[in-house]
């Protein structure tokens, strides 16, 4: 039972898993993104026909996230030492502080108008939105955070900040 924390080699997301097993996920990554790149130029020449292809859109979306995912892994989330993606594993976080400040928000509304049809004499609802600012609290905190590879077993340590609308 006790040497089951070992065999964990897993960050725990499929595709981090999947680029991390590619050797160097950085050639991973580019090599989605060769790919991406070649799905969204067919979707956009064929949709020039003026029609809409739904493989292609979803193909796009996709790839589109994943691609995303694995840039910001590669440029932000992956460990100094081995250069794996996502396994930065946080043993220990501590509150360093919060700071707190007016910023202006955009709200939406929601509202429905009900009214009697001039022609038919039926009721009638239109839904519709309105957008305005409002000033609100926002809420800045930051952690220190102690992390360690779950490759490489390689520690490192990163200051990490979280806003949030708090008034
Ligand atoms: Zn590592």
């Amino acid at each position: 039972m006790a040497k089951k924390k070992q065999a964990k080699k897993s960050s725990g997301f499929w595709l981090a898993d999947w680029a991390n097993n590619q050797g160097s996920p950085k050639m991973a990554t580019f090599m989605v993104t060769g790919v991406f790149s070649v799905v969204f130029i067919i979707h956009f020449s064929m949709n020039a026909e003026g029609s809409f292809g739904w493989i292609t859109a979803f193909l796009t979306a996709g790839l589109g996230y994943i691609t995303y995912k694995l840039w910001s892994g590669v440029l932000k989330y992956h460990c100094p030492k081995c250069k794996k993606i996502y396994v930065g594993n946080i043993y220990s976080q501590s509150h360093l502080g919060s700071k707190q400040r007016a910023k202006q928000y955009r709200v939406r509304d929601f509202q429905t108008l009900k009214y009697k049809d001039q022609k038919t004499g039926l009721n009638k609802k239109q839904n519709y939105t309105i957008e305005r600012d409002e000033t609100g609290v926002e809420q800045t905190d930051v952690y220190h955070n102690k992390v360690k590879c779950v490759i490489c077993n390689y520690k490192w340590e990163y200051n990490s900040t979280s806003r949030s609308r708090v008034r």
